[in-house]
């Protein structure tokens, strides 16, 4: 079979990335201009910059992309791009850009779900097996799914109020910390001990994950210490949230473990770059025998190059995208 180059595009937040992946494994470049410096500056993405920010550098990105690659417009052989979920401002310009680009070189277009991209960037590491549990861990989603093959979810389970990601941030907020609060507050934990007792998520009967009363403890335990003149231990509380929020998934996946017998585990999604969530994935994949895949720093967060490889099961059974596709915030698997 003829080689298979997508040239994709991803600009759902604030990173304007495109990407040239051969085969839906082999990533020939990448470029990925992030905004992250500018909406530090507002202590969050703030949504009219982001989509003004994209259509600045856009072209640049994309004629940087090609140049990388050395490779033309005529050797793509479809464009993939992300519509949703993410901000609309911000997806739309994106899926003009491919549009343009596949009415202009009569390529086909591609449509990418977002999460499914973050899933997909594991086929960037190693080939993904089927069947698989997949862990996605976003700002926006908390969800552990069955995955029989290329395309087929199964939700186990889902939070039921807010993503883990969302629950870094917030927490990450109120200790004072930087935007993008993950990060920062993984960097606080690691000289901090779990010394503060917090709330865990009771939902021991259902794959189901709840972090609004995690995050509102710690939001309330710094209000009051802060009404009482009392001092926090950033590192402890930063440390003890992080050990009841990761631990929570360990908890659901090894149910998923013991009751699907499944002995493959995806992690996905911009919380998979946190190193106490690989450690413990990893120990319990060890203890249950079963193989693990987390994608490298680079590609657990946002990329154009996981969107080239979602797009290319889609590219070999011909879903190709019609000019009607539109962007949504609405963040279902499928
Ligand atoms: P995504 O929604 O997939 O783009 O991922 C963004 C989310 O991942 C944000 O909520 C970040 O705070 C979070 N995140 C990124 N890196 C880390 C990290 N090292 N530890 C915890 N959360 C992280
Ligand atoms: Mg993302």
């Amino acid at each position: 079979m003829k080689d298979v180059y997508i040239l994709a595009v991803e600009s759902s937040c604030d990173e304007t990335s495109m990407a040239i992946v051969k085969n839906g494994r082999e990533v020939i470049s990448l470029v990925i201009n992030t905004q992250m410096d500018t909406h530090a500056l507002y202590g969050g993405v703030v949504p009219e910059i982001a989509s003004r920010m994209h259509t600045e550098v856009i072209t640049l990105v994309l004629d940087e992309t090609l140049k990388k690659a050395n490779m033309k417009m005529e050797d793509i052989s479809a464009i993939a791009v992300t519509y949703k979920p993410g901000l609309t401002g911000s997806l739309i310009v994106g899926i003009e850009c491919a549009k343009t680009l596949a009415l202009i070189y009569n390529k086909p277009l591609i449509g990418v779900n977002h999460l499914i991209g973050h899933i997909y960037a594991n086929n960037l590491e190693d080939k993904m097996e089927f069947p698989l549990l997949a862990l996605i861990v976003s700002g926006g989603h908390t969800e552990l799914v069955i995955m029989n093959n290329d395309y087929e979810f199964k939700k186990l389970g889902e939070t039921l109020d807010d993503a883990i990601g969302e629950a870094y941030d917030k927490v990450a907020r109120v200790l004072g910390l930087k935007y993008p609060g993950g990060p920062n507050v993984e960097k606080l934990a690691l000289n901090g001990n779990y010394s503060y007792n917090l709330p865990k998520p009771v939902m021991d009967n259902t794959y189901n994950f709840s972090y609004s009363g995690l995050k509102s403890a710690i939001i309330n335990l710094v209000h009051n210490a802060k009404q009482r003149n009392e001092e926090i231990r950033k590192e402890d509380l930063a440390k003890s949230f992080q050990i009841v929020a990761i631990d929570e998934l360990v908890r659901k996946v090894e149910k998923a473990f013991k009751e699907t017998n499944i002995k493959r585990l995806v992690v996905a999604g911009g919380v998979s770059a946190n190193k106490y969530l690989k450690e413990e994935m990893q120990k319990l994949c060890h203890k249950y025998q079963a193989k693990l895949l987390i994608p490298r720093l680079l590609y657990c967060t946002d990329n154009a190059a996981m969107i080239g490889a979602a797009a290319y099961p889609l590219y070999l059974k011909k879903e190709f995208s019609d000019f009607k596709l539109n962007a949504s915030s609405e963040g279902s698997l499928l």
